[in-house]
């Protein structure tokens, strides 16, 4: 499938149906995550599998990033990427493209009682490095507006969620991460100074 001749398709947030194991799992990352970042936030449950986990926390990710995205509609537009003017379509194509690979009940069955298919985990790690781009893209060029309308903290929080989820699971390698190295450090080196701070508070 190409990815630039995709449809433009009507993005929409995914939602589990009701009572099922998965929308019960998102529901509790989602309540997690506004309690604030927890790293056990990402530890899979207990005798929960790996393939449900990576595709609730999929959706997780991707809703927040449709979130984000509407936030840009104003921000990132051709006039205001104009050493980039591929940008704003590019981004907008790799949602529809998310959009349709987490509507795909092949990929994401709805019944849990339906096997993921194969190559989910494969399929799943492109979803991810394709997300990633998103937030490449928005840190790259869009911070300054972003702290201008007051949601630098939200878009902080939600990509530390998905640094340390993409690499605990090994969804993206160290060279797919380059383009946010430098952030990616500070983050970690943040977390483990707070982490050090408490040890010594505690001693
Ligand atoms: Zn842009």
């Amino acid at each position: 499938m190409n990815f630039f001749q995709q449809k433009t398709v009507k993005r929409k947030k995914k939602k589990f149906k009701s009572n099922s194991i998965h929308s019960k799992m998102h529901k509790m990352v989602t309540f997690k995550f506004s309690q604030g970042f927890l790293l056990d936030l990402i530890q899979l449950p207990e005798n929960e599998t790996l393939e449900d986990w990576l595709a609730v926390n999929i959706v997780e990710f991707y809703n927040k990033i449709l979130v984000l995205h509407e936030n840009l509609s104003e921000i990132c537009t051709p006039r205001s990427c104009p050493k980039m003017t591929a940008a704003p379509k590019y981004i907008s194509t790799l949602l529809d493209w998310a959009s349709t690979e987490i509507n795909d009940p092949e990929l994401f069955p709805s019944d849990p009682e339906v096997d993921f298919p194969k190559n989910f985990k494969k399929r799943v790690k492109v979803i991810f490095r394709r997300l990633f781009r998103f937030f490449a893209h928005v840190y790259h060029h869009h911070f300054e507006a972003i702290r201008e309308a007051g949601v630098d903290h939200h878009l902080n929080n939600c990509y530390k969620h998905f640094l340390y989820f993409v690499m605990n699971y090994k969804l993206l390698n160290t060279n797919e991460l380059l383009p946010l190295q430098e952030l990616n450090k500070r983050i970690i080196q943040k977390d483990k100074e707070e982490e050090e701070n408490k040890i010594q508070k505690k001693k």
